[in-house]
């Protein structure tokens, strides 16, 4: 099959050529960015569809995600994404952070804010926070503040467990279990104890405990394939570029250039936004700092139980579990009822009176070979316990979806496998959620990559153009 290849130019006025491989949320960005700053771009994605790690399917009617998706209103770069694609109003957002703890047959408990300044505006929810004892709150105040003065590009911070350093300042396996793990999980896709301090310090200080509102969460309301990859398809092609899907890059080298279909393509630069353990497969050797170690940036898996209820099963849009298997719940009515655009279109799925949640395992290494039916049953049986009404609920419809490698496992040590976007091939850039960012494997740390990448591959183009080329002079007058 002959690509729709870019044809490099030898005129000066005319618009760099840069390609973007991988249509993952690091690509997407990347290649908004760089059609933005006034590139022309070519798109390879492997797959059928873009998205990467965020992608939706139907069936029976509804739709269902790969699995639930949150972000923080610190994540600034991810939520300026949405609003580039124009679909923040498919998001919700929080006001104010409110997290709801359920635990079999206990009050609901909550971690929440006030308006007071940080750190004092999660002080009243921690005092009050009914799943721990109160010596165990207390010291959590105090974990807290000691928390926010580590620094988390300390390299010393990265080779630290932080469930080791928990433990150092006498939290309790139930504090861990009932407080920190809470956020670790969700976040940084590892149990306390097994990841780095250095990723556990950014989350907590720049989500939870440097300002006010950072944390304030935020989830779509729409398939997240209609969120991302249709967005951004939208986008791309109104800009003038071009997306080739089912178009598996197989090389990346000097030029630079890609081969994809046994075609080698010639661009201006190139953005290389694939996953860690793909990178060193399509780069000559050396390429990128430590290239030959990246697989040992490791995987952490992520499994969601998809459960469609014949009546609403829960009164919360999500809610945390504690002393049950379940970490997380969310009621996906909404999105599973999405019908596009139009409004006023549904599927029905609300009018019928059905609820449709998702159990989602954060670090689910002891669960990710169960079978469909064996994690079904499990947290089926969990949900009765947490929500009494599920145990007189028919289940209509479940479904499992599993990530094997849905991110990098952000274990101590792993900081300095992360390589930042720059190659030693002239002209090809780095992205993706697992490159250098200081975030954890989350759709900010991806977009913020994209983001990075193409600031530095148009750069290389500018630099490569003597004066100002017409199209970046035309580019300005837009922006001016
Ligand atoms: C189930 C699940 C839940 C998650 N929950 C959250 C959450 O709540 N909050 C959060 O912030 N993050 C969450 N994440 C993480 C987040 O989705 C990822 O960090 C982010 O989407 C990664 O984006 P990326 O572009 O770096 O990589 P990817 O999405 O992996 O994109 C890489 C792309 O490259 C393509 N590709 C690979 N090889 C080639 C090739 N040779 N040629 C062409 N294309 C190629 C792939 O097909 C893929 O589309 C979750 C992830 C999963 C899987």
């Amino acid at each position: 099959m002959s690509r729709a290849a870019i044809k490099p130019t030898t005129d000066p006025d005319a618009p760099p050529q840069i390609a973007v491989v991988g249509g993952g949320l690091a690509g997407l960005a990347a290649a908004i960015a760089a059609a933005d700053g006034g590139a022309q771009v070519t798109l390879y994605e492997r797959a059928p569809r873009l998205g990467g790690a965020t992608w939706s399917f139907q069936r029976n009617g509804r739709w269902f995600d790969n699995g639930q998706h949150v972000f923080m209103r610190c994540c600034t770069e991810y939520r300026a994404f949405l609003d580039r694609l124009g679909v923040t109003d498919h998001v919700a957002e929080q006001a104010r952070l409110s997290v709801p703890v359920t635990r079999p047959g206990r009050r609901l408990a909550r971690i929440s804010r006030t308006g007071a300044p940080a750190p004092l505006h999660l002080a009243r929810s921690l005092l009050r926070y009914g799943p721990l004892s109160v010596a165990d709150r207390l010291r959590a105040v105090r974990t807290a503040l000691a928390l926010r003065r580590l620094d988390p590009d300390d390299p010393e911070t990265d080779e630290t467990s932080f469930g080791g350093w928990l433990r150092i300042r006498g939290e309790s396996d139930r504090a861990i279990a009932g407080l920190w793990d809470l956020i670790c999980l969700p976040t940084v896709n590892l149990r306390a104890d097994d990841a780095s301090l250095s990723l556990a310090v950014k989350v907590f200080r720049t989500g939870l405990l440097d300002d006010t509102d950072s944390a304030d969460l935020g989830w779509t309301r729409v398939p997240l394939s209609a969120l991302h990859g249709d967005a951004a398809a939208r986008v791309i092609t109104a800009q003038g570029g071009s997306i080739q899907l089912q178009a598996q890059v197989e090389a990346v080298d000097h030029g630079p250039s890609v081969t994809a279909d046994g075609q080698r393509i010639d661009a201006e630069a190139v953005i290389l936004a694939v996953p860690h353990d793909t990178v060193d497969s399509l780069l000559p050797p050396e390429t990128v700092a430590g290239q030959a170690e990246l697989a040992d940036l490791g995987i952490s898996p992520i499994v969601n139980v998809h459960f469609v209820f014949d009546r609403q099963i829960m009164d919360v849009p999500f809610t945390a579990a504690l002393d049950s298997p379940v970490q997380f719940v969310f009621d996906r009515t909404e999105a599973a009822n999405w019908a596009g655009d139009e409004p006023g279109e549904t599927t029905g799925v609300r009018s019928r009176g059905e609820q449709v949640v998702a159990v989602s395992q954060s670090a689910a290494f002891d669960e990710i070979g169960d079978r469909p039916a064996e994690l079904i049953e499990r947290y089926q049986s969990a949900l009765a316990d947490l929500f009494p009404l599920s145990a007189e609920a028919d289940v209509l419809d479940a479904v499992v979806t599993r990530e094997h490698r849905a991110t990098f496992a952000g274990r101590p040590g792993t900081r300095r496998l992360r390589p930042g976007p720059t190659t030693a091939i002239d002209g090809l850039y780095l992205a993706g959620a697992w490159t250098d960012t200081g975030w954890p494997a989350t759709m900010e740390g991806a977009v913020r990559s994209g983001n990075q990448a193409a600031r530095m591959a148009l750069n290389y183009c500018r630099g490569a153009n003597a004066s100002t080329p017409a199209w970046q002079d035309q580019r300005e007058r837009t922006i001016a």
